[in-house]
């Protein structure tokens, strides 16, 4: 009797388990041949002493905390019937932001949807264990499900492109699709070209009783992608610009990034802590990445035409 009781619970449990939270099959296939580099792949990318360096948690505006380290922005939502979490922070990072998911009050399972920005190392090398610590549903776009799911840059890259832990995906997403959860809703917005499924996501938040919309920046640097007759990817410029055009028309009254430098983060905060209640509001941080984005894209591009 108790074996049947503690079966029924069970099943009320999941029952009543968010609709959005499930994986959905998708009318459009994902659309998706790719190759993965054939340049050699460096293991562990560039030094960059300050990925795996913790940061405290903060909190930007009412229910999103920042939960990276000092040189990876990750970010937590919290919603009325969990937590969703946006990028893993590198294989070896994804301690620190678990450790600041905890420092918070919550418990890992309390994470029910994981999301990412794109497809490299230092962004979801530590998914597959943030998947595995938390139980949550891992939610992806088609252009990198690929990559995501083989541990690899999928394009040819001067620097390789880095390998990382597989982390299989749940739900694919494609460009304008909603995540759901406990009455937030998070859009996705496909910026490809720094990876072919790179995304931009935004949502609205309040703070202080004001109404914003928040853009959590993909990433749209070139860094070291093969811009001209790149085989694995060749659209890889035409995406670039889609990526441009895209951003352009998105506005936001609160930028973050993947890397907390692209929205002067580090700044925003330090202003935070000395009392300034408004300080990640910036509606022309977006606007000027791109600008700065799409001449910095330009000039590489000219520079490997005329190699
Ligand atoms: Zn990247």
């Amino acid at each position: 009797m108790k074996t049947v009781l503690l079966a029924a619970a069970i099943l009320a449990a999941l029952s009543v388990s968010p609709a959005d939270a499930r994986p959905r099959p998708k009318a459009k296939p994902v659309a998706d041949a790719p190759v993965a580099s054939p340049t050699p792949v460096y293991k562990d990318g560039p030094p960059d002493t300050t990925y795996e360096v913790p940061h405290k948690p903060y909190r930007i505006a009412d229910g999103l905390d920042y939960v990276g380290t000092r040189g990876i922005g990750v970010y937590m939502i919290e919603t009325h019937d969990g937590l969703i979490v946006l990028d893993s922070g590198t294989e070896k990072g994804v301690d620190l932001v678990e450790a600041n998911i905890q420092a918070l009050g919550f418990k890992l399972s309390d994470v029910h949807i994981l999301l990412e920005t794109h497809a490299h190392w230092d962004h979801v090398g530590g998914m597959a264990k943030l998947k595995r610590d938390t139980g949550a549903i891992f939610v992806a776009s088609a252009g990198d499900r690929y990559g995501l799911e083989n541990g690899v840059h999928v394009g040819e890259n001067h620097y390789g492109g880095g390998t990382f832990p597989a982390v299989s995906v749940d739900r694919v997403i494609n460009d304008g699709d909603k995540v759901k959860l406990g009455g937030v809703t998070m859009t996705a917005h496909l910026t490809p070209g720094h990876t072919r499924g790179d995304t931009t996501w935004t949502m609205d938040v309040k703070d202080h009783g004001v109404k914003h919309t928040v853009v959590f920046y993909g990433s749209t640097t070139v860094a070291g992608n093969v811009l001209v007759g790149n085989n694995a990817y060749p659209n890889i410029v035409a995406d670039y610009h889609l990526a441009f055009t895209h951003l352009k028309a998105i506005k936001a009254d609160i930028l973050l990034g993947n890397h907390p430098e692209f929205a002067d983060q580090e700044a925003k905060y330090q202003a935070q802590l000395a009392g300034k209640t408004d300080a990640f509001v910036d509606p022309k941080a977006l606007p000027n990445l791109v600008k700065q984005s799409e001449a910095d894209f330009g000039v590489a591009l000219a520079k490997e035409q005329t190699k």
